[in-house]
Order: structure tokens, then C-alpha cells, then sequence
């Protein structure tokens, strides 16, 4: 059987096509106009934290991924495969398992004290835009290793699914970081499809409320369905994790040993139950 997935170049043009998109929209019609931090330098440290996570994920991530995922298919594992034998609605269902799973971690990553001061790291950025998307210390991409190999074998994704998924999750991503008006009438609606601009801002935060809410990457419905779907059209809020309000908080050089930090604020605080 021929196997199946989106190619290399294809997730690349994708990605780097909205990324493209996305910048000079950020430029032309800004969501949250007033930037903190200088673009230019935050960009430049946003791509060297980001680099260092891409590294883990080609040389570990995506080649156990894609061997999980055609051992899976091989011997048709997981819930997609229980739940349909149409390849289609299977390859929808793996995607769709796989989105889930992502709100499932990201929950986690708020919640393990291990995996927030990790996750720390893309929430202190002062600023918001589609360069936070891809800026996750190197380490939570390592920690979620085993996390993202569970969940291809337990939702069942082939390497169609799985990489169908990857490119989605990937421009997903970039948009709902973005610093991006849309017509507030769009977004209103869109909100309850997607991860929008506007929604994805009120997790970026520095209220816990706010923390705690707004964790689907792609659709809302996961965030609907466990009630922490979170809306405001309050634009006059800050970015940020509320002990990393400084610029010197965030240099790369904090960014990057902030996990490695015992006497952190935002660490010690325990975020487990108060909203
Ligand atoms: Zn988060």
C-alpha cells in the first residue's frame, strides 16, 4: 500500500506562507497596537528560543512520530480505527483526536508544576504576536515527547492523519498568537469554531482566570465542552506572566534558565486550583 502524508515542502510553503501573511497584517492593521518591546529584538529572540525547540522536534519528535504512526496504521491501533472503517472519516477522526489531545496537554502544562515552568517561558513574552506561536523552550518540547506519541497511538492517527494534523496545528497556531484585528463581527462568530486572535490573547494574560481558560490550539469546541471558553472585548489588557513584567525579566538568557530556576514567584505559586 502506497503510504500517505503531507509532504515536507508542502507543510513548509504552508506555514511559511502564513506566516508571511500573518506578519504584514501585524504591520498594517494591528489587534493590540501598543508593543512593550522593540519588534525587531523580540522577533530575533523569539526565533532563537523556537530554533532550538525545532531542533528537538526534527531530530526526536517527528521521526518517532512517524514511526508510531505507520506502526499504527500497519496494525490498524487505536479509537479512529474502533470508531470507523472509512478511511476518511478515520483520517477526520485521528485529526480530530489529536486536537483534543493537544487541549489535554495544554491543560497539563498549567497545571504539572514540572511542565509550567517550561510553559512559563512562551507565556512571558511582554508582547503577543504570530513569533509567540513557534517560541517554547526546548525542554517542553522534550517533555511532551512521550505525550504526543500516546496520543498518535491512542487516537488511532495514521501518518496522514498525523501529518494533516502538524500542518493545521502549525498555521493554527501562528494565526491565534497574531497580533491581528479582524473585524470584531468575523471573530465573533469564528470564536466558536477557532482559536481566534482576540480568544487566544485572553489565555496570554497575566490573570489567573485568564490563564485558565482558552486552551484549544485549533477548535473551540474543547474549550466549549469543559467550559473554559473565555470571551472579551476588552482590548486595554497586558501580556505576560504577572513576575515577568520587566524587560529584564525576559532576555533570552531568563528565557532560557528560567526552568532551571528554584526561587521563582510564577513557579512556587501553585496554579493547580485557584482560578
Ligand atoms: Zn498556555
Amino acid at each position: 500500500m502506497k503510504r500517505q502524508e503531507f509532504s515536507g515542502w508542502l507543510r513548509a510553503v504552508l506555514a511559511g506562507g502564513t506566516a508571511f501573511v500573518l506578519f504584514a497584517l501585524e504591520t498594517r492593521q494591528a489587534l493590540r497596537p501598543a508593543r512593550r518591546e522593540d519588534r525587531g529584538v523580540r522577533t530575533g529572540r523569539n526565533l532563537v528560543i523556537a530554533g532550538m525547540a525545532g531542533m528537538v522536534m526534527n531530530l526526536i519528535e517527528t521521526p518517532l512520530l512517524k514511526r508510531v504512526a505507520r506502526h499504527v496504521e500497519r496494525n490498524e491501533l487505536g479509537l479512529a480505527y474502533r470508531l470507523t472503517r472509512n478511511p476518511i472519516m478515520r483520517t477526520v477522526a485521528g485529526v480530530l483526536l489529536l486536537d483534543y489531545g493537544l487541549y489535554l496537554w495544554h491543560v497539563l502544562t498549567h497545571k504539572v508544576p514540572l511542565l509550567w515552568r517550561f510553559h512559563l517561558v512562551h507565556h512571558i513574552d511582554l508582547d503577543l504576536d504570530a513569533s509567540t506561536a513557534i517560541r517554547f523552550h526546548f525542554g517542553e518540547m522534550m517533555l511532551s515527547v512521550p505525550w504526543r506519541l500516546a496520543q498518535v497511538r491512542l487516537a488511532g492517527a495514521s501518518p496522514l492523519a498525523a501529518s494533516i494534523w502538524q500542518t493545521c496545528l502549525l498555521m493554527s497556531i501562528l494565526f491565534h498568537h497574531s497580533n491581528v484585528r479582524l473585524p470584531i463581527r468575523i471573530e465573533r462568530r469564528l470564536r466558536w469554531l477557532i482559536a481566534t486572535p482576540r480568544l487566544h490573547g485572553i489565555h496570554h494574560r497575566p490573570q489567573q482566570i485568564c490563564l485558565n481558560s482558552n486552551w484549544s490550539s485549533g477548535l473551540s469546541i474543547w474549550d466549549i465542552l469543559h467550559r473554559t471558553h473565555r470571551w472579551s472585548e476588552d482590548e486595554q489588557q497586558s501580556t505576560g506572566v504577572a513576575d515577568y513584567q520587566r524587560l529584564e525579566d525576559v532576555t533570552l538568557a531568563r528565557c532560557l534558565t528560567i526552568p532551571f530556576t528554584l526561587a521563582s514567584p510564577a513557579i512556587s505559586r501553585p496554579l493547580l486550583l485557584k482560578d
